[in-house]
């Protein structure tokens, strides 16, 4: 963990949101390591009940197969037990994912007050990066078959399994997952505008810019909650 950080690692509830393809995941990643807190990214749990089979799996998938917002009741309720154990053991946290409609929006209010970062991208940016991508279907790493391409065509560098292409990841259903996100998902960001709790960051730059934009944001919030405080 980078110790000039240990006041964010108390302090840090943050959600990213932000289009398909604006490297939230990511980014979530890179907050985790760097800050050293826990991760959650919404949209992993989904595809791993849905791998595993499980009953909130078969109920998620037709829903995520078309790109459209898993119902609230279900999302509400995974993400709620998780958040909630955090709490009650004084953790940091940052999702990835969560929340995407306005009822999950406030049902998050009520245990937590989070920061939100918007990572922003515009359509092209994320019909490049989602139309190119292809996944591990055994370690999930990602890879773009023009910016990230595997070492061997289409086998992952790690597993040497065969890479997939997400089925939501078709044009088709990047385009449905657009307009639940213009829909749904940008009233929640205008919420945390209002409540002055949003940071947006470009995510069109390189991963390694956008990585500093993000920790240089995160150092400036935290400053600005300390101060409020005093
Ligand atoms: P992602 O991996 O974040 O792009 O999410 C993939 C899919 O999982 C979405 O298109 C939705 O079908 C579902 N999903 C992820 N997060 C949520 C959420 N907060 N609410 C409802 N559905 C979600």
């Amino acid at each position: 963990m980078n110790k000039g950080f240990s006041n964010i690692n108390q302090n840090m509830r943050l959600v990213l949101i932000g289009p398909p393809g604006c490297g939230k995941g990511t980014a979530a990643k890179r907050i985790s390591q760097t800050f050293n807190v826990e991760k959650i990214s919404i949209g992993d749990l989904l595809r791993e009940h849905i791998t595993k089979k499980t009953g909130v799996g078969l109920k998620a998938k037709p829903y995520v197969d078309k790109g459209i917002l898993v119902p609230d009741k279900i999302i509400i309720k995974i993400i709620e037990t998780r958040i909630k154990r955090l709490e009650h053991q004084k953790k940091s946290w940052v999702i990835d994912g969560y929340p995407r409609s306005f009822e999950q929006a406030r049902a998050l209010e009520r245990i937590a007050q989070p920061i939100a970062m918007l990572i922003d991208i515009g359509f092209e940016i994320s019909k490049q990066r989602i139309i190119l991508r292809r996944i591990c279907p055994k370690c999930g790493a990602i890879y773009n078959l023009k910016t990230l391409k595997p070492r061997k065509d289409n086998l992952c560098d790690k597993c040497g399994v065969r890479l997939i292409q997400r089925k939501d990841d078709k044009l088709s259903r990047l385009k449905t997952r657009w307009r639940v996100y213009e829909q749904q998902t940008l009233q929640v960001v205008s919420q945390y505008d209002r409540f002055q709790r949003l940071i947006v960051i470009d995510g069109e730059q390189s991963i390694a810019d956008m990585n500093k934009d993000i920790i240089k944001a995160l150092k400036r919030s935290v400053r600005k909650v300390k101060n409020r405080k005093v």
